[in-house]
């Protein structure tokens, strides 16, 4: 089925999401002034995509279920392995991570069995499916991923008076252990170790003094961006010691596995994602957090973030690489008048970032602009046409 249409995403109004970023991209105005915190581009059933098809305006998942050549012949499944995502991340996110495949296909039975809602606030497992995750940045963008060498965690929690103690107890512990026994402290104690830092920093951080890739900056920060009371802080708030602070440049990207903590900070990313809405919290947010399942899925092992480097301004058509086997990213470039001839082996979508194109496909013409989408089917040939310079995101399968 070789055919391309013009595709609608559905926006996500989270209460951490900034009120102008996503606005501004789809060209669509914010009169009641919501947080807009995600796009999303793809067939997940909380917020399916909308395409204009033949038939009119239908949901991408019905789409799909109707005309199921458009997977393609060599298809592994019978929906869209993938979602596509914009991010504005004004507040920061609650710390979590992602179960591999077979850990969300027990967990998900399980919960099932236990007669758990889907729709239950202590529901875990929302689906059967694993959850690996890239993201280009496209502003600075600033993330926890993964922990910190130990031996560095250890002279970070040295330098302040009140956490020393835990530097003396990481040095007989492992990694595990170490975060099993922060994330299950008491009230009191979590005030004896972060009361002492807010002071001792309140003044260099209201003035700007600290740098971004100190913790202790972000510990503040988040206490005023997400209102935290000194009574009630987050055990999470200690993660900032523990975990890699990384700063990604626009146009930089990072690849989360199955089981690697991360929290995202501040920033706009693209964020492209096997097709689940399995999360597991880890701190940083008024949410359930399930303790018990956090410490046997976490990965404490140490991490040196990789940073996927950005696409390069001289390729057209560049794919960036990471271990995903559900999805890939193309970056396309064009300038005005420039010709690019295009094929598909799955299903794929395509999001206009800057300028705009024509594509043509057989009889069909779409016109996109900035923010606008199309969803083309497998075994389609077309061409796109820049009409004004700037850039394309495809969202795909790896071949
Ligand atoms: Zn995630």
């Amino acid at each position: 089925m070789d055919k391309i249409y013009k595709l609608k995403g559905q926006s996500q109004h989270y209460v951490w999401g900034g009120k102008n970023y996503i606005p501004t991209l789809l060209n669509i105005p914010n009169h009641t002034n919501q947080c807009y915190a995600e796009w999303w581009l793809g067939t997940h059933n909380s917020a399916p995509s909308i395409i204009e098809s033949e038939q009119g305006e239908l949901l991408l998942n019905e789409f799909i279920v109707q005309n199921p050549t458009a997977l393609g012949q060599k298809k592994l499944a019978n929906t869209l392995p993938y979602l596509l995502k914009i991010l504005d991340v004004e507040k920061p996110l609650s710390i979590q991570l992602h179960p591999t495949k077979q850990q969300a296909e027990t967990g998900f039975i399980r919960e099932n069995a236990k007669g758990i809602p889907l729709t239950d606030s202590k529901r875990t497992y929302k689906d059967n499916n694993h959850k690996p995750e890239m993201m280009i940045a496209l502003s600075d963008f600033w993330l926890l991923h993964g922990f910190n060498h130990k031996e560095k965690i250890i002279a970070t929690l040295k330098k302040r008076p009140s956490l020393t103690a835990l530097a003396e107890q990481l040095t007989h512990q492992n990694l595990d252990q170490f975060y099993a026994h922060i994330m299950q402290a008491e009230q009191a104690q979590l005030f004896s170790w972060l009361h002492p830092i807010i002071i001792e920093n309140k003044t260099s951080y209201q003035h700007n003094q600290l740098s971004l890739n100190n913790p202790d900056y972000w510990v503040l920060y988040t206490i005023e961006a997400m209102e935290v009371p000194l009574d009630k802080l987050d055990a999470g708030l200690i993660c900032f010691y523990l975990f890699n602070i990384v700063q990604l440049k626009k146009g930089e990207g990072i690849y989360q596995d199955a089981g690697i903590p991360h929290a995202y900070l501040r920033g706009q990313n693209i964020e492209l994602m096997s097709c689940s809405d399995n999360v597991i919290r880890g701190g940083l947010t008024p949410k359930h957090v399930d303790i018990a399942e956090l410490l046997k899925i976490i990965d404490c092992h140490e991490i040196n973030p990789k940073i996927i480097p950005p696409a390069p301004k001289t390729q057209s058509v560049f794919t960036y690489v990471t271990p995903a086997r559900d999805f890939a990213l193309t970056n396309i470039r064009y300038k005005s008048n420039q010709k690019l001839t295009l094929e598909t082996t799955y299903a794929e979508i395509l999001l206009i970032m800057e300028g705009e194109v024509k594509i043509y496909q057989n009889n069909t013409t779409l016109t996109l602009k900035k923010g606008e989408a199309a969803f083309i089917c497998a075994d389609t040939d077309y061409q796109i046409h820049g009409i004004t310079s700037g850039y394309a995101v495809i969202a795909k399968q790896p071949e």
